[in-house]
């Protein structure tokens, strides 16, 4: 094979980090690599509940991706991916194919709906800048409606979420800041305003230590955000939905329905016919797709079980930016020949949610609790690392999150 072409698909955390170091451990001539993305910028996923509540705007969460990447060096195709064909080497997009000698696919995540009634038709989902444009954009609509409604339209007023999850949990944060703002620019009394949380299971955030759960509580409910636990949303309609708790049922007015209980793999990866669950394709120690040694799969598409208690490691950026690392590695040793790949072996390095301005929760340093303005600190510091990594000094210093105690 000589020069080989490497195609990578989506430029999100996985796809941008493969590019970005591939542009550095390849010489000019040794590979032809080309980013293929629907957009040309890629952005940070773990901003975008804060761009759906309306408290940063999505222009902060965007980067061109001519600023981190050579496009000297790689080719950058903007367009769509339809359809994979791994047996022809190839890849429909919406404008045309491509052919690949070695391929990435990092085409992200998708909500999970469970099939529940009306959710497609009438919830909001937090995926991407443009879903979480038009949420910030019909919340606030609504709130202009209220006052020139001739009934009492609760339904303009009523905030759902669908799921305490870390997405559910951190969006409600920033709606508990966001809030009073719309409040008072569309003469609205606080009080008639509700955020309300439902959660299937017995608490929020099912899983994560006890205590930093009952601070995240206790917090987001001093800002006004009610939880229903153990109580399912079972459907959504344009105006209300159904939840049921302990086999009772329960209509609740709400036309802001935003559904936060759950991801799956990008559908295109199901669609090619490799085997998954949710969504995610089970990869080999090294990244590839069972059955395709020129295939790689990084971030929210890929699955990999943790030995310690078999269960999947959960689809996070820390993870997508760690398997992008080895993708990239992997790649550079087959592109000089060689077949002995390293195995991914993920450095988990704790979880911190935000909660708002300023306020956050955190597990680190293998074990240390982090509650509060410490925790909001230690996000920012991720964030930032994630920056530096990805563009240097310069995108962190364009980009970053630097007051401490706010944003
Ligand atoms: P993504 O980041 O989803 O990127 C996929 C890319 O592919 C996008 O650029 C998209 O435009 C592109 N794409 C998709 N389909 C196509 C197509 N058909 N054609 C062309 N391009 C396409 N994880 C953490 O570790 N820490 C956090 O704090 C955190 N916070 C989060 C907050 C929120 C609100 C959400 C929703 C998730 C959060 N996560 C967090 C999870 C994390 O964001 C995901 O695990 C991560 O984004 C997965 O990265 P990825 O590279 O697989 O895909
Ligand atoms: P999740 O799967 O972590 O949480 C979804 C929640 O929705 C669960 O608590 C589940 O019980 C609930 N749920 C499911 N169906 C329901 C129903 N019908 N009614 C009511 N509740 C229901 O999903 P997520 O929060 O979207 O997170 C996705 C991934 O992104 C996870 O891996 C998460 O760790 C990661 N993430 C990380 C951070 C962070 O580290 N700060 C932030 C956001 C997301």
């Amino acid at each position: 094979m000589n020069r080989p072409k490497i195609v990578i698909l989506g430029a999100g955390y996985g796809g941008m980090i493969t590019t970005v170091k591939l542009q550095k451990m390849l010489g000019r001539n040794e590979a032809d690599i080309t980013l293929v993305n629907k957009h040309n910028y890629h952005y940070q996923t773990t901003w975008l509940h804060e761009n759906a509540a309306g408290t940063l705007h999505h222009d902060h969460t965007r980067i061109k991706i001519s600023d981190v990447v050579d496009l000297n060096r790689v080719e950058l195709v903007q367009d769509t991916v339809v359809s994979l064909q791994p047996d022809e080497k190839k890849v429909t997009l919406e404008n045309g194919e491509l052919t690949y000698d070695y391929l990435v696919v990092g085409l992200g995540f998708e909500a999970a709906t469970f099939g529940i009634q009306g959710l497609l038709e009438n919830a909001f989902t937090i995926n991407n800048i443009n879903s979480a444009r038009l949420i910030r954009d019909h919340i606030e609509y609504n709130f202009a409606r209220y006052n020139n409604e001739k009934e009492d339209r609760q339904d303009l007023l009523n905030i759902v979420i669908g799921g305490a999850g870390f997405t559910g949990i951190e969006f409600a944060g920033e709606l508990g800041n966001r809030v009073p703002e719309l409040c008072k620019e569309y003469d609205v009394p606080r009080e008639k305003v509700r955020i309300i949380t439902v959660e299937a299971s017995p608490t929020a955030l099912p899983g994560f230590d006890e205590e930093l759960v009952e601070y995240a509580m206790n917090y987001l409910e001093s800002q006004g955000v009610e939880f229903k636990l153990g109580t399912m949303l079972k459907q959504v309609n344009e105006h209300s939905i159904i939840v049921e708790k302990d086999e009772q049922q329960e209509e609740i007015p709400s036309s802001n329905v935003i559904w936060a209980a759950g991801v799956r793999g990008n559908s295109i990866v199901e669609e090619t016919g490799f085997e998954t669950a949710r969504g995610r394709v089970k990869v080999s120690e090294d990244l590839r797709a069972p059955g395709h040694d020129d295939i790689f799969i990084v971030g929210d598409c890929a699955l990999i079980m943790d030995k310690e208690n078999d269960r999947p490691y959960p689809p996070t950026a820390q993870i997508a930016i760690q398997e992008a690392e080895v993708t990239a590695h992997n790649l550079k040793t087959l592109v000089h020949g060689g077949s002995k790949l390293e195995a991914f072996e993920p450095e988990l390095q704790g979880t911190v949610a935000s909660l708002g301005e300023g306020q956050a929760i955190g597990v680190v340093f293998g074990g240390k609790k982090l509650f509060g303005w410490k925790a909001s600190v230690m996000k920012k510091i991720i964030d930032n690392r994630y920056l530096l990594k990805l563009g240097g000094v310069g995108l962190l210093l364009k980009k970053g999150k630097f007051n401490i105690f706010t944003k």
